[in-house]
């Protein structure tokens, strides 16, 4: 068989069986197009026929490949790590704006490191910490940070449970889906890391824990930026107490939703 006939007989969208054939046979978009009659080995025909099944039982692209473009890197992923989304780049580029030459970041929860190594190889004279709970999490990010040569300092931690020094600016991107919402079971969701995704109660309580101890291990001045889902910008603006924080708002992504909020302390 050769990949013409293999792509046309594909269970799943022809776009996405060209990127699970490409990646299978190690082949260039270039080559897919020129070398779509060679016949194709046995063996090379169900590696691929393989990854069409598990991509037709619902298992993200991104997972069967490997990796996932993030804010113009490539960076691996695995199921120990949530798949970056283009929507977390507003996060990005909200701290960027907000970055001093040399300051001082710390990206809680970083996951595959898509923020940290983004904001790093961004600005490659700041200095960028990143923490996980997740010891396999962080495996994955310092392996994105080495893959891109980015200096991100990575540590384990619950929070702030390990967070001793104060910094110009933290950020993060939480788990904030609500337990029982029914898009953990759709979709890409359900191959996911669970404990990424939501907090198992209310969807607030990482969001809270954030907040709250954000004064503690920020800088005079120091902003604190959060992701969070499309019906929580309100709930998560009232957490900053305007006798510590000011400039306290929200800031819409792509789809025209309220995805980021943030505050400086005093
Ligand atoms: N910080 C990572 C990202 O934005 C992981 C976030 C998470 O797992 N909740 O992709």
């Amino acid at each position: 068989m050769n990949l013409e006939d293999l792509l046309k007989s594909a269970p799943i969208e022809i776009m996405e069986a060209r990127i699970l054939a490409a990646h299978s046979l190690q082949w260039s978009r270039v080559q897919l197009i020129t070398q779509n009659k060679q016949t194709l080995s046995t063996s090379q025909v169900d590696d691929i026929q393989r990854l069409f099944r598990r991509r037709l039982h619902g298992e993200p692209i991104a997972y069967l490949i490997g990796q996932r473009e993030f804010f113009g890197l490539s960076f691996e992923v695995t199921p120990a790590v949530l798949i970056p989304r283009p929507e977390t780049e507003l996060l990005v580029e909200l701290a960027l704006e907000r970055m001093t030459s040399n300051a001082r970041v710390l990206d809680m929860g970083t996951g595959s490191g898509a923020i940290a190594v983004a904001l790093a190889h961004t600005r490659p004279e700041s200095k960028i910490f990143a923490s996980d709970v997740s010891e396999q999490a962080l495996a994955v990010s310092q392996r994105n940070s080495d893959r891109h040569q980015t200096a991100v300092t990575f540590f384990q931690s619950n929070w702030y449970e390990q967070v001793s020094e104060k910094f110009d600016l933290i950020v993060c991107n939480p788990p904030y889906i609500r337990a029982g919402d029914s898009h953990l079971i759709q979709g890409d969701l359900r191959f996911e890391p669970v404990d990424a995704l939501t907090d198992h109660q209310t969807g607030l309580t990482a969001i809270e824990i954030i907040v709250q101890g954000a004064p503690t291990y920020l800088k005079s001045g120091g902003w604190l930026l959060l992701e969070h889902g499309y019906d929580q910008a309100h709930l998560t603006r009232e957490l900053f107490n305007p006798s510590t924080w000011s400039d306290v708002q929200s800031w819409r992504d792509l789809a025209g939703i309220e995805r980021v909020s943030g505050a400086k302390l005093h």
